[in-house]
C-alpha cells in the first residue's frame, strides 16, 4: 500500500475550526465490540494547517512504531492496532497460522 491508501484505510483527517485532528483507527476491546473499531486521536494541528502540513504529519505518523509496524512476513505497513502479535498483519496471520483465526 502507498501513503495514500494507508491513509485512507486507517487515518481519518478531521478540520474542525478548533483544529485539524488526525485520528488513527483503533480496534476496540471485547467489551464494547459492537462496532470492531473505533478512532483515537493520534495528532492535533492547528486550525488553518495545510495540506502540506498535514501531509507531514500523516507521513510522521506512519513512520511511528506506537501507530504502526511493517509485518515480518510480507513487508506491509499495518496499523498496529489491526496486526495480530505486533510483527504480523491480519492477512498473513490467516495464511500462515488460520487455526489461530
Ligand atoms: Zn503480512
Amino acid at each position: 500500500m502507498n501513503q495514500q491508501e494507508l491513509t485512507d484505510k486507517y487515518i481519518n483527517i478531521i478540520r474542525k475550526p478548533t483544529a485539524v485532528e488526525l485520528l488513527i483507527m483503533d480496534r476496540r476491546k471485547p467489551p464494547e465490540l459492537k462496532c470492531p473499531f473505533k478512532f483515537i486521536q493520534a495528532r492535533k494541528l492547528p486550525p488553518g494547517a495545510g495540506d502540506r502540513e498535514i501531509f507531514e504529519a500523516v507521513t510522521a505518523l506512519l513512520a511511528d512504531r506506537r501507530f504502526f509496524r511493517y509485518c515480518t512476513m510480507c513487508g506491509e505497513l499495518c496499523a498496529l492496532a489491526w496486526m495480530a502479535n505486533k510483527t504480523m498483519c491480519p492477512d498473513c496471520t490467516k495464511k500462515y497460522f488460520p487455526i489461530r483465526m
